[in-house]
């Protein structure tokens, strides 16, 4: 039995959210949250587990296992992405959805937070067996989502084209179109201009405020990104782009460093050749740990969560770390850099571009009416650069760290709607 500072105690302890506990626990304290208050945040709504059949290519039925949660909806449908990774849990599922609940609410967007996701790993399939996958995961959870309950998009391992089966398979079983049902859908089926690379750019916009506010200018800086997939790739095309320095990127495979900058349209064309970006022409290759802790001034975490832990974080020798990544960090590696004086912008306002686009999209969608690119770029930005300064304002009047500042925006947003709602 779990019972903790408060002493709370719960019936249901399997699903409690273990992100709440270990990283949240101090805020509820200094909040003061009441027990009510408390077991609504500790909890998801609902929680899916369902198994389905795909037929592989060898003809052969293999059964599959897939998971969706809805974590918290006060404030609006469930909103979160689909992964498919070999070694997903129910935990991680629970937790990311918990994240995606704080990551609406501190961009202040109509959506309450969900994930979900396949244990496979995607390389291990055909391209017809990947759809198959995905139709029959859909037809699992159909009744549970839709553009006013849960509204999935792309996230590790998924993309357009699975959110076009998706959005497909979807509207076969309705019969009717719904292209609001799932966002970061190919743009000829309802998609928005700019999404694919809106997260990237979402996080750019908040790293250039921060370095306003420590008066840093952009020629200064060398920058260290960890990961080459949709998010960290395109996160070094608009860096290149806006005249920053890029000195090293990595994939699964490995990294590359350059001291005096990499290339970035050319480091990509080598990785579309050769599948990475290790033993590109100009560069060193280097491990995924040696980039983490190399000798860089921002460091951006682009891949999967905890990367940096106990084990690197003393070494980490960047000023600011901009978690494009869901939980890159863990809580061991978030002391230390407080205590480092690094300055973190948390995953839930760095990587929140991505579903700021993703509520244009549905908005988008709902209304049957298509915005320029300008238009839906000129509003992301808006809304980063609040969301940054009012965590950045939290931030200086509570003396705390970035992260905490975010939760507690976020935390008392949620529970604002749920008092409005009379669920408190
Ligand atoms: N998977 C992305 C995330 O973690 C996007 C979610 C969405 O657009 O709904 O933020």
């Amino acid at each position: 039995m779990i019972i903790r500072n408060h002493e709370r105690i719960h019936a249901d302890e399997e699903n409690l959210c273990k992100k709440c506990i270990s990283e949240l626990e101090d805020l509820y304290s200094y909040l003061e949250l009441s027990r009510e208050e408390l077991d609504l945040l500790d909890m998801p709504r609902r929680s899916f587990t369902v198994h389905f059949p795909v037929q592989l290519d060898s003809g052969k039925t293999k059964m599959f296992l897939g998971y969706r949660v809805q974590y918290n909806d006060a404030r609006g449908p469930a909103k979160g992405g689909i992964r498919f990774h070999p070694e997903l849990t129910l935990d991680d599922v629970r937790d990311l959805a918990f994240l995606m609940t704080l990551k609406c609410a501190v961009v202040n967007i109509p959506f309450g937070g969900s994930k979900g996701g396949v244990v496979v790993n995607p390389k291990e399939l055909s391209r017809h067996e990947l759809e198959r996958l995905t139709r029959s995961y859909i037809r699992a959870i159909s009744d549970y989502i839709g553009p006013y309950k849960d509204i999935p998009a792309p996230d590790v391992y998924t993309d357009e084209k699975i959110m076009a089966w998706i959005l497909d398979e979807y509207e076969r079983i309705k019969g009717e179109h719904t292209p609001a049902v799932v966002t970061g859908k190919p743009i000829e089926l309802g998609g928005s201009k700019g999404r694919n690379y809106s997260t990237s750019l979402g996080g750019i916009l908040v790293l250039e405020e921060a370095l306003k506010k420590r008066s840093i200018r952009k020629q200064e800086v060398n920058i260290a990104i960890q990961g080459f997939g949709n998010v960290g790739e395109n996160a070094a095309r608009i860096l290149h782009e806006r005249g920053y320095k890029v000195i090293a990127v990595s994939d699964s495979k490995g990294g590359i460093i350059a001291e005096g900058g990499l290339d970035i349209p050319a480091v990509m064309k080598h990785k579309e050749q050769s599948g990475s970006v290790v033993d590109f022409a100009g560069s060193k290759n280097i491990t995924n740990d040696e980039l983490l802790t190399s000798d860089c001034d921002i460091l951006i975490p682009a891949a999967l969560s905890e990367q940096l832990n106990e084990k690197n974080a003393a070494d980490v020798k960047a000023k600011i770390v901009l978690e494009l990544a869901n939980a890159p960090t863990t809580i061991e590696a978030d002391n230390v850099f407080s205590d480092k004086k690094i300055m973190l912008i948390p995953d839930i306002l760095a990587n929140a571009g991505g579903v700021v686009v993703s509520y244009f999209e549905w908005s988008q969608n709902l209304n049957n009416d298509y915005w320029e690119e300008d238009k839906v770029l000129e509003k992301l930005e808006k809304i980063m650069v609040t969301s940054f300064n009012d965590v950045h304002a939290l931030c200086q009047e509570e003396n705390c760290s970035m992260r905490t500042a975010a939760y507690q925006l976020a935390v008392k947003r949620i529970l604002y709607a749920e008092r409005l709602r009379g669920n408190l």
